[in-house]
C-alpha cells in the first residue's frame, strides 16, 4: 500500500469523550457511563441521518447539529427543547478544542510517515469546524495541508464516489495501493469500497455491519492497539 488515508472524528480520537462531559454538565451528571454511552450511540445514529438530509439541502446544518441531540435524548424521554440543545451543542463544539489523538495513532503516524507512505485525511463535516479539530489534533506534524480534505469544501460527502474520486485524482493515487481508515461503515467503509480501495474498519465501538450489505471491510480492527499492530505487520512484510 502506497497511500494511506484517515477519517478524523471517532477514528483519530475519541469522539465520545467530549459527549460524556457535555452531557453530564448540561443534562446531568447522575446518569451512568452505560446510559450516557448509549444516549451518544443513538446521537451518531441521528446525526448520519440528519448530515446527509442537510447535504441534501432539506435541513440546515443548524439543524443537524441540535436535531442529533433533541432526537437522542427524546429516544430516552429526556427533555431537550430547542434552545437547551443549542447551549449543548456550543459547549460541545467548545469541548471539541480539547481532544487528543489516540496515543496508539501518534505511534501509528509515526511509523507510516517513516515507512515514506502517502499519508491524507478525508473527513466529512463542515470546513471550519473540521479545521478546527484538525488544528487542535496537530495533524500537519504528518500530513500535508494540501492532503487534507473537508467535504464542506467540495459540495460532496462520504459515502459519495465523487469526494473519493477527487481525493484519488489530487494524491494522484492508484486505488488497488490505497486504504482508508474510519469507523463508520456507511460512510467510510461503503465509500472506500465503491471507490475501488482497501478498507480497514476501525470498530472500536463494536458494531454491527448493516444487513445485506454489499460491501465489505478487508480488515476489521476493534481498538487503536489493534489498528497500530495491523500496520506494524504490514510494515514488517513491506507492503
Ligand atoms: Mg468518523
Amino acid at each position: 500500500m502506497d497511500t494511506i488515508i484517515f477519517d478524523v472524528d471517532d477514528t483519530l480520537y475519541d469522539q465520545a469523550l467530549s459527549f460524556h462531559t457535555t452531557f453530564r454538565k448540561l443534562i446531568g451528571d447522575h446518569f451512568s457511563y452505560k446510559d450516557i454511552d448509549q444516549i451518544y450511540r443513538a446521537s451518531r445514529h441521528y446525526s448520519e441521518m440528519l448530515f446527509d438530509q442537510s447535504e441534501r439541502g432539506e435541513i440546515t446544518v443548524f439543524d443537524w447539529q441540535i436535531g442529533r441531540i433533541i432526537r437522542a435524548c427524546e429516544d430516552f424521554e429526556i427533555p431537550l427543547d430547542q434552545e437547551k440543545a443549542t447551549t449543548f451543542h456550543h459547549f460541545y463544539a467548545r469541548e471539541q478544542a480539547n481532544i487528543k489523538l489516540f496515543p496508539e495513532v501518534i505511534e501509528l503516524f509515526d511509523l507510516l510517515k517513516q515507512s515514506s507512505k502517502q499519508l491524507a485525511i478525508l473527513t466529512n463535516g463542515e470546513t471550519d469546524h473540521q479545521s478546527m479539530k484538525i488544528k487542535q489534533l496537530q495533524l500537519n506534524q504528518w500530513v500535508l495541508s494540501k492532503h487534507i480534505y473537508i467535504s464542506g469544501s467540495y459540495g460532496y460527502a462520504k459515502p459519495k464516489k465523487e469526494i473519493f474520486k477527487i481525493v484519488e485524482e489530487e494524491l494522484a493515487c492508484n486505488p488497488n495501493e490505497t486504504v482508508y481508515v474510519g469507523d463508520s461503515y456507511e460512510k467510510d467503509i461503503i465509500g472506500a469500497k465503491q471507490a475501488g480501495w482497501k478498507a480497514v474498519w476501525f470498530n472500536h465501538r463494536n458494531r454491527e455491519v448493516p444487513k445485506n450489505s454489499r460491501w465489505y471491510a478487508d480488515k476489521e480492527v476493534h481498538s487503536a492497539k489493534e489498528l497500530l499492530a495491523y500496520f506494524q505487520k504490514l510494515d514488517s512484510l513491506q507492503c
